[in-house]
């Protein structure tokens, strides 16, 4: 019962049309009471009472005698006490003295106008209508007048309330309830069929398919179907990149296995014969191993910083220092390599992070530098201070990298060119992407600039400590 929104959404409407009807049809019945109109019409009753008295019974008032047989008869003629009282308000005579309380109207009152209100001797409310009779009496009709509560219960409300009100209520009622049918259906599809559509798509993304659902319906419902777009695409970019990755692994294994298993059965079944080849397969072996025991280091700490597990210290980092370090550690492969690398610093600011990380980060840099710049080429390492953050750059004068490659670059395994050379070492494309991870980390960013022929440049930003970095702490001294 009520579980479907459309029925939901009908019996909001009813109830709604409901309440609006009952307070619509209360307000119309306290209208009808305060309504100052009953006491005009009362009023206009006498008004016409007392003009026909005075047309007609003029000459018989005059008579002492017969004047309260004459009250009398006028009040049972028009239903209206008739009272006729001297100029200084003495009641001559009153056509109910024997049936109603005494009423008295103040001649001063009376003389103020032609309509009153006087209040019998049990506080009874009489509207009243004077005229004067002779210089000498003056003619009074009076009414009770309604009272708001009587009038209540009264049959007259009852028959209005039946004849006048109830019936366009009632229409009313009608014609809204079938508008809110109509405008339930409309608004519950309006509001449903996106959903479903949703429920479907998400029913689809469980079998493995991903679609883009259409963005309509209300705004909450565009919002949701919005971040259910985002979600599939992530969900599925996600998978997308665990399917390289395996791929990728699996590929990268292939070769350095393929290689030691030719080269060690050359050493079995006796091809590689003379001590040369053994040494020259044995060097492969060792070679081979050693590159398959960096990229599983790579991987896994890779793994691990994807993972959120890797615990990053966060100390004060001097990093003049740090890529001095770096430089100086560096530069023996520089001068093999037969490139110029300097350093170029500006004074730093310090920075929170992990310094070992962040020696990491810049040694691949550098050391990519080194490796694809020809001899003769020059590397520039280069830090200098900006608004919120330190600038580090790696410059070199080596091939560049492609635009196509660019954006690329910081994908795990990319490599631009394998065939390219790279010095001694062969590249596993998984330095540019642990180097990123480390920097974002620390809530810096890397970008690369190249244009092919040109060199490249890497910038990495590292931002200032903050006054309020409650987890600066000092290098401890060890
Ligand atoms: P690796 O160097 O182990 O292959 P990286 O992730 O460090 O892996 O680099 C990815 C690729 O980016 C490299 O294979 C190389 O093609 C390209 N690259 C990186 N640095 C440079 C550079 N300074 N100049 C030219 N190409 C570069």
């Amino acid at each position: 019962m009520f579980t479907s929104l459309r029925s939901r959404l009908l019996l909001t409407y009813v109830l709604v049309i409901g309440v609006v009807l009952c307070v619509a049809g209360t307000a119309l019945i306290v209208y009808i009471l305060q309504n100052p109109a009953i006491d005009r019409l009362l009023y206009v009753r006498l008004d016409q009472a007392a003009e026909n008295v005075l047309q007609q019974e003029m000459p018989a008032l005059s008579s002492q005698q017969t004047l309260h047989a004459i009250a009398q008869r006028i009040d049972q003629q028009y239903d209206v006490r008739v009272l006729v009282l001297s100029v200084d308000g003495e009641v001559l005579t009153d056509s109910r003295i024997e049936s109603e309380p005494e009423l008295a109207p103040k001649t001063r009152r009376i003389t103020q106008g032609t309509h009153g209100l006087a209040w019998d001797a049990n506080r009874r409310a009489w509207l009243f209508v004077w005229q004067p009779l002779d210089d000498d009496t003056f003619l009074v009709l009076a009414v009770p007048r309604v009272r708001k509560v009587s009038l209540l219960f009264s049959q007259r409300l009852r028959e209005i309330l039946r004849d006048d009100l109830f019936p366009p209520l009632l229409q009313a009622g009608c014609a809204a309830l079938i508008i809110a049918l109509i405008l339930a259906l409309w608004m519950s599809r309006w509001v449903a069929a996106p959903l479903q559509h949703m429920a479907a798509a998400a029913r689809d993304v469980s079998a493995g398919e991903y679609g883009h659902i259409s963005v309509e319906g209300p705004e909450e419902v565009q919002s949701l179907a919005h971040a259910f777009n985002e979600m599939t695409a992530r969900v599925q970019a996600s998978q997308q990149s665990q399917r390289d990755f395996v791929s990728n692994v699996s590929h990268e294994l292939k070769t350095p296995l393929t290689s030691i298993q030719g080269f060690s059965q050359a050493m079995l079944d006796g091809t590689a014969d003379t001590p040369e080849k053994l040494q020259q397969s044995a060097e492969v072996i060792f070679s081979e191993a050693g590159r398959m025991h960096r990229m599983v280091l790579d991987l896994l700490d890779l793994a691990r910083l994807d993972a959120g597990t890797v615990e990053l210290e966060r100390v004060s980092v001097d990093l003049t220092a740090l890529l001095h370090n770096v430089t100086t550690r560096l530069s023996p492969q520089a001068a093999q390599a037969q490139v110029d690398l300097q350093f170029e610093s500006f004074a730093l600011p310090i920075v929170i992070g992990d310094g070992d990380r962040l020696t990491q980060v810049f040694t691949n840099l550098v050391e990519n530098a080194l490796k694809y710049t020809p001899p003769g080429g020059q590397v520039r390492l280069r830090a200098v201070p900006a608004a919120d953050c330190v600038e580090i750059s790696v410059e070199d004068t080596g091939p560049g990298i492609p635009p196509e490659d660019l954006k690329r670059i910081f994908e795990r395994f990319y490599q631009v060119d394998k065939s390219r050379p790279g010095g001694g070492r062969r590249g596993i494309g998984l330095g540019l992407p642990i180097a990123r991870e480390i920097v974002h980390a620390h809530g810096g960013t890397i970008t690369v600039h190249s244009q092919t022929g040109q060199g490249s440049v890497f910038v990495v930003k590292i931002p200032l400590a903050r006054p309020d970095d409650s987890t600066l702490t000092t290098r401890r001294k060890d």
